[in-house]
This record gives structure tokens, sequence and C-alpha cells, in this order.
């Protein structure tokens, strides 16, 4: 595909159409809570398909680590913790006149330093085999900083939650 302006917040709902099954509301069992707060937002000049990528990859990322919480997401299947509302938030925000953030938070198990030191190399999963791939984020990286110009960040306390934020430009980049 080619570069050329889109509006942020159609890809990110073609995204979700992608994973509403997946979240409350869908007559099904899941209990995860999608809670969004669009900012008001210039085009950005990106390759459509590969920002929509990345959405995925961590909004699936963000589902996955709240799923490794049992029946109605109560409590965790391996460290006994619980948790009352499995959500997850994605927020825009117009930075200045030449950036723009997307926020993709999640309520869930967080991250060891250790993880958070491995979480952007190639095949790095602590998911089991068949469930993750360790692709996703290094791909993600790839597309928001090599191929956007962009920045791509994560925060995140084990117990408390996680938070990538997807920085871009607003601006032409040529590469
Ligand atoms: P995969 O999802 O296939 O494991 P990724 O590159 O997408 O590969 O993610 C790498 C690892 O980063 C995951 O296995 C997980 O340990 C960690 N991770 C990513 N996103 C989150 C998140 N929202 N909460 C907790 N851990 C996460
Ligand atoms: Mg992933």
């Amino acid at each position: 595909g080619e570069m050329h302006p889109i509006n942020l917040h159609e890809g990110i709902e073609s995204t979700l159409l992608i994973l509403r099954n997946r979240f409350k509301g869908n007559g099904q069992r899941s209990s995860i809570e999608l809670i969004e707060d669009y900012g008001e937002l210039p085009q950005v000049d990106c390759y459509p398909s590969q920002i929509n990528q990345v959405f995925l990859n961590l909004i699936n990322n963000a589902i996955d680590a709240l799923e490794e919480f049992g029946v109605g997401n109560s409590w965790h299947l391996v460290t006994g913790q619980t948790i009352a509302n499995p959500t997850i938030w994605i927020r825009t925000e117009r930075l200045d006149n030449d950036r723009v953030v997307v926020r993709i938070a999640d309520n869930g198990p967080g991250m060891t330093e250790e993880v958070k030191s491995k979480l952007f190399d190639p095949f790095f999963t602590t998911k089991p085999i068949g469930k993750g791939t360790g692709l996703g984020l290094s791909i993600s990286y790839q597309i928001v900083v090599e191929k956007h110009g962009g920045i791509l960040q994560c925060s995140s306390k084990p117990g408390e939650g996680t938070e990538f934020a997807i920085e871009l430009p607003t601006l032409q980049y040529s590469k």
C-alpha cells in the first residue's frame, strides 16, 4: 500500500470490528470492558494497513493479558491475583502541531523489568506454544519507529497494568 492521510479513529474502529466479540456486551462470556476516549485529531500520513496491524497487535496483547484471569476474570490463573474490572482503555490525543498519540492501556497483570527489557526482541514471548509468536511487538516497533518516524513506548507495573503509547508525526515523513 501507499502512504496517505487517514483518520486514525477509523483505523482503530475497523481494527476493533475484528475484535468486538472479545469484549463485554457481545452475548458471550467475556467480561472485558472497552473504554474509548478520542480527542480531536488531524489526519495522519501513514501506511494504513501497517498502522492497523499495530493497533491489532497491541489490543490483542491487552486482551491476552486480561484473559490470563480465570472465569469471570476474577482471579489470575498463575499468580492468584484478583482483578475487579478487567478494562482496556483506548485514548487519542493531539500532542502539538505535528504529533498525535494513541494510548492503549489495560489493568492486567503488568510486566516485570525482565520482560520489559526484552519486549521488542523478535520471538520473545511469555505465552504458551501456539498462543504467541513473540513477533507482534517487534513488528509494531519497526512499523511505528522505522516506517513512520514515530515513537512506541511502554510503561508497565506488575499488579497495576500496562500502557503502550504510539506517537506519530502528522506531517509527511519520507522513508
Ligand atoms: P506475543 O503476543 O506473541 O507473546 P508480542 O511481541 O506481542 O508477542 O509480546 C511479547 C510479550 O510481551 C508477551 O508475550 C507478553 O509477555 C508481553 N506483553 C505484551 N503486551 C502485554 C500487556 N499488555 N500486558 C502484559 N504483558 C504484555
Ligand atoms: Mg502479541
